[in-house]
């Protein structure tokens, strides 16, 4: 990187402006450990080097003044913040967002608190469909390969008040005739990372610094969504850390479902499949509190693995009935990118045998989705509990080749149609 000098020292940032502050800001926290380095003696000015990156491209004349109003906006930033390591800060606030979901029936919107996810689950398909079109700003947090290495990087959002304000303002008043009514207007709790997660760090103080920083920045998150809003809120988690805001959610009444994933029962398979995130048991747990204290809750039992045979379906579906869920959602496991590798690879390193096999071809693959579903099926039938199965068929099994290998192709298209239009259930009061 050249370094471009006015020749007293001061590099050429540009006049002041609120929006000109905003992207320093978001550079500065990213290469705060570079302008620290970079820091000169002269006068009170304590970040003389404007010069983040490609920021360079839009200066103009700089002027002492704006440097120092500058250097002291972001003062508070520099030092508080350890940079350029992938368990920490990311430069973006968090705010609600319009989500992409095809088919979900979740929510309308998304509320994300941080980039990547430290439970690291072998299957997720957030690397995919999200990180990897942020590598090139992850590669500045030693990030090379974001989908290889999902699972080791967590960067929380700042917390911006306006801005999340902002974005709550936008949905509230966002038509209901522009919104998909599958997502029953719901703010979802998150969609590309775990909302509850405990920041492992190797620092110990850093690591309950983000984790308790990420809690309040839920808590006042879900506060104002609550009180300035009329939004429904959807909660999806994998960790009992939830039940530090079971009060919270309890004050929303109707507006909340609060929900966990819970695929299988057997914490072996989940050591393989979703290794860095809190045991079944724990979490079936936290679900049976939910229930007991009066919460609306739903279950996703998703992905299920190969391995997951009937007794252990059968065995979720009644420990998951006993939660009385509003909805229970399912599917198997879809191919997105490298998942496939990063589950083969993590059966390689504890030594334990997985049935990646029907994960080999497009065929293998179909015959394990479908028999997945239709055991869901049959079981939930059984167990009477099949009002509320919601299933997430993948869109590729609508593919011409699917459809054609059926003995009825067009009374499969409808059944598939049939469940990708399933509006899932809200609770009334
Ligand atoms: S908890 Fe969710 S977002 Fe996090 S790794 Fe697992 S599936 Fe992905």
């Amino acid at each position: 990187m050249t370094k471009p000098s006015n020749g007293d020292g001061l590099d050429q940032i540009g006049d002041w402006s609120i929006d000109k502050l905003e992207i320093l800001k978001a550079y500065s926290e990213q290469y705060a450990l570079i302008l620290q380095s970079q820091t000169t003696t002269k006068g009170n000015a304590q970040f003389h080097y404007g010069y983040i990156d490609g920021f360079a491209g839009a200066t103009t004349l700089p002027g002492t003044k704006s440097l120092i109003t500058f250097s002291k906006s972001i003062a508070s930033h520099v030092g508080k913040k350890i940079l350029s390591e992938p368990i920490g800060a990311w430069s973006h606030p968090a705010v609600i967002s319009a989500n992409n979901f095809v088919y979900k029936s979740l929510s309308n919107w998304s509320l994300n608190i941080a980039v990547g996810c430290g439970h690291g689950c072998r299957f997720c398909y957030v690397p995919s469909s999200s990180t990897n079109k942020q590598a090139e700003a992850l590669s500045r947090y030693g990030v090379n390969n974001p989908d290889a290495e999902w699972g080791k990087y967590v960067l929380l959002r700042p917390w911006d008040e306006n801005k999340f304000r902002a974005s709550l303002r936008a949905a509230e008043n966002m038509p209901a005739s522009e919104l998909n009514p599958d997502g029953n207007r719901a703010v979802m709790l998150c969609t590309t990372t775990d909302p509850y997660q405990v920041f492992h760090h190797s620092d110990p103080g850093r690591a309950k610094a983000l984790t308790q920083q990420a809690l309040d920045l839920v808590h006042r998150a879900l506060v104002l969504i609550r009180d300035e809003s009329t939004l429904n809120v959807r909660i999806m988690t994998r960790s009992p850390l939830a039940r530090q805001h079971f009060e919270l959610f309890k004050s929303f009444g109707p507006r909340l479902l609060f929900g966990m994933s819970l695929p299988t029962l057997r914490n072996d398979l989940a050591k393989v499949y979703e290794p860095q995130a809190p045991a079944p048991s724990s979490r079936l747990a936290t679900l049976q509190r939910a229930r007991d204290i009066g919460l609306n809750v739903y279950v996703a039992m998703a992905p299920t693995y190969p391995e997951c045979d009937d007794a252990d379906l059968r065995q979720t579906l009644e420990a998951i009935k006993a939660t009385e869920p509003v909805t229970i959602f399912h599917e198997p496991i879809n191919i997105r990118a490298d998942n496939v590798e990063r589950i083969a690879e993590q059966g390689r390193r504890l030594g334990i045998p997985l049935r990646t096999e029907v994960f080999t071809t497009r065929e293998s693959w179909r015959d394990y989705s479908l028999n997945s579903l239709k055991s869901v099926i049959r079981i939930t039938q059984e167990l009477e509990i099949s009002q509320r199965l919601h299933l997430w068929p993948d869109k590729k099994l609508g593919a011409r080749w699917v459809i054609d290998s059926m003995s009825k192709p067009a009374e499969y298209r409808r059944w598939l149609e049939k469940k990708w239009a399933r509006i899932s259930e809200w609770p009334k009061n």
